[in-house]
């Protein structure tokens, strides 16, 4: 179980989080890639033509935690099987996005660490400033 960090006033990991459950296998997913460090699945509502998550097997809340309290190892292992499954989804030659969000600000849904591999198409610029506040 991942720790809190230091000034982070975010309600402790939930293991009954959609993806935890996704991982423990009681909520089916439409599997890319998996090893020991790293499940990859499609997301269930795309905003691209390809839109996959991929997710560490241990309990991290996002990107923040899991940098400070994963093993080096575990961050290597899950971030080769981003690559593998960029490779999976043929988006190699034509390019793709990587997001991660964290947070209030950036809309995180699921307090599960996923990284989000989005194309398979044009994606247009990073940020849409029709939602962003001035
Ligand atoms: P976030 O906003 O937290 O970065 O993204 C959460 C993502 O999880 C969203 O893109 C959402 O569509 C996806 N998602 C939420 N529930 C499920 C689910 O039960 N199955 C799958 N495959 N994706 C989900």
């Amino acid at each position: 179980m991942s720790k809190n960090m230091p000034n982070d006033t975010r309600s402790p990991y939930d293991p009954d989080n959609i993806f935890a459950k996704i991982l423990r296998g009681e909520i089916p997913c439409k599997e890319i890639y998996a090893d020991d460090y790293a499940l990859c699945f499609h997301d269930v509502n795309p905003q691209a033509p390809v839109h996959a998550l991929v997710i560490p097997r241990n309990a991290y809340r996002s990107f923040s935690d899991f940098t400070t309290d994963a093993s080096n190892e575990e961050i290597c292992g899950f971030f080769r099987a981003v690559k593998q499954s960029v490779q999976l989804l043929n988006l190699e030659e034509d390019g793709y996005r990587l997001l991660a969000n964290h947070g209030e600000h950036a809309g995180q849904e699921v307090d599960h660490f996923h990284v989000h591999i989005c194309g398979g198409g044009s994606l247009g610029k990073l940020i849409n400033k029709n939602n962003s506040s001035s």
